[in-house]
């Protein structure tokens, strides 16, 4: 099955207790195009770069079979640009800088090629940006996923409802949830979420697992526990590319299947954070995928009678 891929594509500059980058390729739509790409074959870009964006960059995204026709290059503009300091413990992170750029004045367009995408994954942009894109499509998608981040609820809250109301799936983490919905207690805030618009929730809740909700089940997956985080950035992108990655490859859009797609998600983010930006995730094969996924399993089962 098809699947469009919407957010940024970025360089960033981060700053972890390991090290420091200078400007490297980032973005939420390149974490999460990269890590569906290992899922699945058919995947289809809409982003917005500057004329400084490296070309090889791009090449390297097409490589991975990513079709990059709606990537729009603004020859006269400067890319997104985001930079971020992470605490000690990994978890949590400053925003240093957020130039907007040429996300300033995105305006999406939908190649006739992508229109009949089945599966549509909005990353991380403003949800005006996000609403066009669901709004452009000429049939609607089996399936819309989306992220956002606290950015977009301090200055766009209005215009992030009507968009959350437009999809079946909001991936957000547990600090994002508990500001979205006014509660502190992670199974009330789903409830509140999932009543403005979204069937299934997602909240992260980083080296603590992932909750998934519709709005009779919840189920929970842990992290892997991992000796080494090296650069927590992009995780929460690459899991959303894993997660919608496993829907459209496997064309099952069940509570059943989402709990496979979450597991396929938190393996693809476990890779993400051994190494600085996409460097882990470029690298990939198949072999190591699946151990992990094994990995997963081993880590969830358990034997026990009542
Ligand atoms: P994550 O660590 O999963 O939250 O994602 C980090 C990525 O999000 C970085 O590569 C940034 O380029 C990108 N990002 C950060 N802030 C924004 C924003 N306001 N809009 C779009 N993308 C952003």
């Amino acid at each position: 099955m098809s699947l469009l891929v919407i957010g940024s594509v970025a360089f960033d500059a981060i700053e972890t207790p390991f090290g420091k980058t200078d400007k490297i390729i980032g973005g939420a739509a390149t974490y999460i195009a990269l890590s569906s790409s290992y899922l699945e074959d058919d995947i289809n870009l809409v982003a917005v770069v500057g004329g400084d964006f490296p070309k090889e960059d791009i090449k390297l995204l097409e490589s991975h079979g990513i079709d990059t026709e709606g990537l729009q290059i603004k020859e006269d503009e400067k890319s997104f640009f985001w930079s971020g300091k992470y605490h000690n413990d990994m978890n949590s992170r400053d925003t240093l800088i957020t130039e907007l750029n040429v996300l300033e004045n995105f305006d999406p367009v939908i190649p006739s090629s992508y229109q009949n995408s089945d599966y549509v994954m909005l990353g991380n942009l403003s949800p005006d940006v996000q609403r066009k894109v669901i709004e452009r499509m000429e049939s609607k998608p089996k399936l819309i996923a989306m992220d956002t981040m606290n950015f977009w609820m301090d200055i766009s809250k209005e215009s992030l409802d009507k968009t959350i109301a437009m999809v079946d799936v909001l991936i957000i983490n547990d600090e994002e949830a508990r500001q979205l919905s006014g509660e502190y207690a992670l199974v009330k805030a789903a409830k509140k979420i999932m009543a403005m618009g979204p069937q299934f929730l997602i909240i992260k809740k980083g080296e603590h697992g992932a909750l998934l909700f519709d709005s009779e089940s919840v189920y929970f997956c842990p992290a892997l526990p991992l000796e080494e985080v090296f650069d927590p950035t992009g995780a929460g992108d690459t899991f959303a590319g894993g997660f919608i990655g496993y829907l459209a490859s496997t064309d099952d859009i069940s509570f059943d299947n989402m709990k496979r797609a979450v597991i396929y998600g938190s393996a693809m983010a476990s890779f993400c954070v051994e190494k600085f930006g996409t460097e882990r995730l470029v690298n990939l094969d198949q072999s190591e995928i699946n151990s992990r996924i094994q990995q997963f399993i081993d880590l969830s089962q358990v034997q026990i009678s009542i």
